[in-house]
């Protein structure tokens, strides 16, 4: 941590980036980190490849993130947040390749130690709680735009303190982050608070789709480019609705195939999540992906069946 904060220290252009697909952890991580290095005099770029989900607009300076790293910047370093590799930061991928000096901070245990400089804690429940403890090691003083950012982010990957990775870290900190201002209901009322129609409709074709394997140890959920055209929803309307098919009875694992919409045909993603019997990030592993013991996911190009029928063969092994 030392030799990060006096790489930061060092810095005078920072750029900050997350993965594609960004979900609290990644916007506030990103956030929190991004606005400190800011107050402290740096010139900074925070990107993602992706749009911010509407559930996290809410969030102060949001609009500070930008969809593409701007050319004309010579950065001395880079900060790549809440990422197990490389490859998931998309096309921002470019840029960052060009910057001399690479910071990794991420919480994956499937980490790939890229870049020259990695802090990785799995133990972490989120990014976002490596984040607070570097600039509390920084010295910097958290206000309650910060607060908020870090908040979000260990609130909503904690699954609002509900998974397994949720910590002592998770309740000090967010205690920490109310005393200095942050309304929990006013988070709360943003990420859960209402959805779309369309969103409720999709809910419903991706409830339809759940199929049990024959040992019942394992859900298939399938969401097409179809349904989302259908409801008229986008990608992170999606998100979450995993969590449905991972709570039926006697179900260790769940599975989502979601196709892209990358203009290729046969281009799927796979989330995975486990019951705490089954170490899905080793599956995700397997297969070119990563993530975390519980929550894990990889991409594939296959004809849908035969992503099926590898998940079969896997079911049928648990
Ligand atoms: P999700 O299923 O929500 O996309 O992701 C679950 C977890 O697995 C997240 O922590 C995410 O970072 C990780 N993950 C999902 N897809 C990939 C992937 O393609 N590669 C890697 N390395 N991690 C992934
Ligand atoms: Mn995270």
């Amino acid at each position: 941590m030392q030799s990060i904060i006096h790489q930061l220290t060092q810095s005078r252009r920072v750029l900050l980036t997350t993965h594609t697909h960004p979900d609290g952890d990644a916007i506030g991580s990103l956030l929190a980190l991004g606005l400190i290095l800011e107050r402290m005099g740096k010139t900074i770029a925070m990107v993602d490849d992706d749009p911010i989900p509407a559930i996290y607009r809410f969030l102060p300076e949001v609009e500070r993130i930008l969809r593409h790293a701007p050319p004309d910047t010579d950065f001395d370093a880079a900060v790549v947040l809440d990422c197990g590799s490389l490859e998931r930061i998309g096309a921002v991928g470019t840029t960052v390749a060009k910057v001399p000096l690479v910071i990794n901070i991420d919480h994956h245990v499937t980490n790939k130690a890229f870049g020259a400089f990695a802090l990785v804690d799995p133990n972490a429940c989120a990014t976002a709680e490596i984040v607070y403890r570097l600039i509390r090691k920084m010295g910097a003083p958290i206000d309650k735009i910060v607060a908020t950012a870090i908040y979000t982010g260990i609130f909503t990957d904690t699954g609002s303190f509900r998974f397994s990775n949720t910590n002592l870290g998770a309740f000090t900190i967010c205690q920490e982050m109310v005393a200095l201002g942050v309304d929990p209901y006013q988070v709360a009322k943003h990420v859960y608070g209402t959805y779309s129609l369309g969103r409720i409709k999709l809910l419903n074709m991706a409830l339809d789709s759940i199929e049990l394997t024959a040992n019942g140890k394992m859900t298939i959920m399938t969401l097409s480019q179809e349904m989302l055209r259908e409801t008229r929803t986008q990608p992170e309307d999606g998100d979450g609705l995993i969590n449905y098919a991972r709570r039926i009875e006697d179900v260790r694992v769940a599975a989502l195939i979601q196709e892209l919409n990358s203009g290729q045909a046969d281009q799927f993603h796979v989330s995975l999540r486990s019951d705490g019997s089954v170490d899905v990030a080793r599956i995700a592993q397997a297969r070119g992906g990563g993530g975390h013991a519980m929550a894990a996911g990889f991409s594939v190009t296959a004809p849908l069946a035969d992503v099926k029928a590898d998940l079969l063969r896997l079911a049928a092994q648990l």
